[in-house]
């Protein structure tokens, strides 16, 4: 059966939220993702894992391919029997030349559907705090190229039309000619001192906005680069009480997660939320442990155990993945006792539909035993701890002091990861990044291993560091960093609130 089928998708103007259902759904079911450079690669996420990612990105000048290779690409494409999904920027239709796109498949009599997003001249003054129209302010609104050739002989736009004729004003592609445009409006009647801003990557966390007016907006916005979008008129002052987006707590903050990339979304995601710029960097990469028959051998005898006491998701999803390899499932667990660490930990282990009877108030090891004392007899007690290669040896160790029987056995390890970005430490000197959180002492130590160690007292003062626990921190200072936010409760939210906490104006 031929299935060839092409999506033109609108991606919205970078925010990844700020895409539709419809063009969710084209990116999960496409073979082939033919994709734009003002495209948030964070959504290709969704995709399935055997797609096919074709960048050909346009970004000002360097063009990776021409409109026309484009075009044979996404028809060859399509030809082999495939879906292609084809997202660009905003909406395909607003200067999108996805009209020159969908013309090309109907003379090759490919199917396709366009599917609309949202356009950079709605949502980006949006998050810079200006809505488009306003009863107060105006009732028209106009999409205009800044990109035409000013040394034009006609102009394909009649200034003195749109000049005085349209309230507000959005400029797609018109840095470059940001002189030429607010002369032309000026010489055609709109008065000078219209408010004007200029927004750059726009719903992004890398979002900057400049406000001026028509005679003094070019040398306000003499910095900002492509892309960016002008927005002219009056709707501009309302910015002044409707900036939502530029005023979150950590919007304008670069922060490094350097967790397990399994481990980071939880987290990234929060910090996101709050509007920070989230550079994931993992240091640690989750693996099955070398010998995998101590674990094999405690799921043979688990009912001799009275005891599970899980420190770690990792260790949960360990042991349960294993449990399950070995064909058995949780009627194993019938009677033992299950004790977590933490909150995290708590909701890995209900994820498989087993309740905790033991959680310390504090999230450490030491916390641990203290509150076991409380639940059970230790003395002549059978506990099992699946944990990670490098797990600290307080817990098995004071359990066996008070009488107890442990085995604490490798559930997993934990290995270092291969950097992705190696301009991360170039990023810290110059003052790109503001801070960079560690989970746990690996990720400290792969860290630095990874950058190396050498730039460890070049950091401080540069960056800040965030630490979730007192343990962490111990490690963190031992080799020489200094560390400037520490989580009050030793968890992810925790640290979160430290890092809030920080940020906020003193
Ligand atoms: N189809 C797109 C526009 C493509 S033209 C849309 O509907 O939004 C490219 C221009 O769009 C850029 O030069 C810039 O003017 C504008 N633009 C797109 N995304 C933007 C963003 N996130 N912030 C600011 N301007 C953006």
């Amino acid at each position: 059966m031929k299935r060839s089928m092409v999506y033109l998708v609108g991606a919205g103007p970078g925010d990844p939220g700020l895409i539709t259902v419809k063009g969710l759904e084209c990116i999960k079911k496409a073979d082939i993702i033919i994709y734009d450079y003002l495209v948030n690669v964070n959504l290709l996420k969704n995709a399935r894992p055997d797609v096919e990612f074709i960048y050909v990105g346009k970004q000002g000048g360097a063009h990776t391919l021409e409109q026309e290779e484009i075009n044979e690409l996404i028809v060859k494409k399509a030809l082999e029997d495939k879906i292609v999904t084809r997202l660009k920027g905003g909406d395909p239709y607003v200067f999108g030349r996805g009209g020159e796109e969908a013309l090309v498949l109907r003379e090759n009599r490919i199917p396709f559907e366009v599917v609309p997003g949202i356009t950079a001249a709605i949502a980006t003054p949006n998050y810079a705090g200006i809505p488009v129209t306003h009863r107060d302010c105006t009732s028209t609104f106009g999409l205009i190229t800044g990109h035409e050739d000013p040394t034009k002989d006609e102009s394909s736009i009649d200034w003195s039309k749109i000049s005085t004729g349209i309230g507000t004003l959005a400029f797609y592609m018109g840095i470059k000619n940001l002189p030429y445009i607010t002369e032309q409006l000026m010489k055609h009647g709109r008065s000078k001192d219209t408010p004007v801003a200029v927004i750059r990557w726009g719903t992004t966390s890398q979002q900057k906005t400049v406000v001026g007016t028509l005679c003094t907006i070019v040398q306000k916005a003499k910095d900002i680069k492509p892309p960016a979008i002008t927005i002219v008129g009056e709707v501009v002052k309302l910015r002044d009480q409707l900036n939502w987006f530029e005023t979150k707590p950590l919007f304008g903050k670069t922060i490094v997660v350097t967790r397990s990339r399994e481990q980071a979304s939880e987290f990234a995601d929060k910090l996101y939320e709050y509007g920070a710029h989230v550079i994931e960097f993992p240091t640690i990469e989750i693996a099955k442990p070398d010998s995998i028959q101590p674990l094999d051998e405690a799921i043979k005898n688990i009912q001799t155990f009275n005891w599970l006491v899980f420190t770690s998701i990792n260790g949960v999803d360990a042991f349960f993945q294993r449990l399950f390899e070995l064909g058995k499932d949780i009627r194993e667990l019938k009677g033992i006792k299950v004790c977590a660490i933490g909150p995290a930990t708590e909701e890995g282990i209900k994820k498989y539909y087993i309740k905790v009877d033991c959680r310390p108030p504090k999230f450490v090891a030491e916390s641990v035993v203290e509150e076991l004392k409380k639940v059970t007899a230790i003395k002549g007690e059978k506990f099992l701890l699946p944990r990670a290669d490098i797990a600290r040896s307080f817990l098995p160790e004071e359990l066996q002091k008070l009488g107890g029987k442990v085995t604490d056995l490798v559930a997993y390890k934990t290995v270092m990861a291969q950097p992705r970005d190696i301009n991360l430490v170039d990023k810290i000197k110059n003052g790109e990044i503001h801070i960079v959180t560690f989970t746990s002492s690996s990720t400290v130590r792969n860290f630095l291993q990874i950058v190396g160690e050498k730039n460890t007292s070049a950091f401080n003062g540069h960056v800040q560091f965030a630490s979730i626990g007192p343990i962490t921190t111990q490690t963190a200072e031992e080799m020489g960093l200094r560390v400037d936010i520490k989580a009050k409760e030793y968890t992810i939210p925790g640290l979160v609130d430290a890092i809030l906490e920080s940020a906020a104006p003193k």
